[in-house]
């Protein structure tokens, strides 16, 4: 393994940021071999994936892992199910098409979805109605101590793009365990993409993604062209005895299995903010929670625009926002 200085981190908000020190890790060893150069050397050791949900500081310190290890195993097979391995490096979208292409259900509405499978866990995945958390069997841990552990779902903390693995630099993510249906097991509860089909029936896997993907491609801006991270701030959850107030006030309100949400969207869009360009960052007009660096912006300049977005809604509506990607430092 190669660990190089001043290694550039990849990310989709297309800031320019370099890590003091850098390496691809294509194993465990390669995991172990980092972090020890990261204790001789006294620094903090790191590691993402694609850089799609992060904020990097133009420098980040220490020793930064970028996870590199691919492949799809099928390791058990019934007529009705199959379980894979994933390891930790494969590319998410390219996962999804390889499944819908088997018709193999459970993660069709999540395709399209940027980065490595390895950080799919990490804030539990989630759009159209489904979570990685649905189909997630087991993630593959290289431990504080070195140790290589399998921990089932309900050892992960899953929420609403949470888990246990946030904020833990020491925990490795390697591979991933899914179980997904060889029987058609389309989840359309999201109204969006449920309006796409007029007949349910003799949906395929394929359909589905494709319904997906037509949706985000016309409402998301593509990375590789106007640099962003997707939802910048997560949808607040609110208590049941505030539904009615928030109601009166003409917003709209979503129970769902994480509990009564608020669209951050239309708190973000009733603020103004589509209306409202920054000089170099700005909400995306078709989504303002997507927040997008129009004109070379510096990280600095990505979280204070994120800031005042925040202030205003925590003024005009007393709700605080929470932001989704981490800051990378
Ligand atoms: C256009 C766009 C649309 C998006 N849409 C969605 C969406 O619909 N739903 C959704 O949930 N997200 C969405 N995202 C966010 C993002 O794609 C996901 O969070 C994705 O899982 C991040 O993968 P990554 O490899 O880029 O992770 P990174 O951004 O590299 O890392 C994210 C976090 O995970 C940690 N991490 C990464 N890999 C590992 C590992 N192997 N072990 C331990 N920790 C690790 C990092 O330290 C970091 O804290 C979108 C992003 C973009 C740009």
């Amino acid at each position: 393994m190669n660990i190089i200085e001043n290694f550039p981190v990849p990310n989709t908000l297309a800031l320019t940021s370099v890590a003091e020190f850098g390496c691809l890790l294509r194993s465990g060893q390669d995991i172990v071999e980092a972090k020890r150069f990261a204790r001789t050397k006294g620094v903090a050791f790191k590691v993402i994936g694609a850089g799609s949900n992060l904020v990097p500081l133009p420098k980040v310190r220490g020793v930064l892992g970028v996870m590199a290890s691919t492949g799809v195993h099928v390791i058990d097979e019934t007529n009705t199910e199959v379980l894979l391995e994933i390891s930790a490096g494969q590319n998410w979208h390219e996962l999804v098409m390889h499944c819908v292409g088997q018709d193999w259900f459970g993660i069709e509405n999540l395709a399209l979805i940027p980065g490595l499978a390895g950080a799919a866990p990490v804030q539990n995945i989630g759009a159209y109605g489904v979570e990685l958390a649905d189909v997630l069997e087991a993630v593959q841990i290289v431990d504080a101590q070195n140790r290589l552990l399998w921990l089932s779902n309900e050892k992960c903390g899953f929420g609403y793009r949470s888990s246990r693995f946030q904020g833990r630099t020491e925990e490795v993510i390697t591979a991933l365990r899914l179980r997904l249906s060889k029987l058609p097991k389309p989840c359309l509860t999201y109204p969006e993409l449920a309006d796409r089909f007029t007949n349910f029936s003799g949906l395929t896997a394929q359909r589905i993604a494709d319904a997906v993907i037509a949706i985000r491609t016309a409402k998301l801006p593509d990375p590789t062209v106007d640099p962003n991270v997707g939802s910048f701030f997560k949808n607040p959850i609110i208590n049941s005895s505030q539904i009615a107030d928030f109601e009166a006030l003409g917003l709209s309100t979503y129970n769902t299995g994480a509990g009564v949400k608020l669209s951050a969207a239309q708190l973000i869009d009733r603020c103004g903010w589509k209306e409202k360009p920054g000089e170099r960052v700005g909400c995306w007009p078709h989504q303002p929670l997507v927040l997008v660096n129009y004109d070379n912006a510096e990280a600095s300049h990505i979280l204070e625009f994120a800031n005042d977005v925040r202030a205003s809604v925590a003024e005009v509506f007393a709700v605080q926002l929470e932001t989704e990607p981490s800051v990378l430092s």
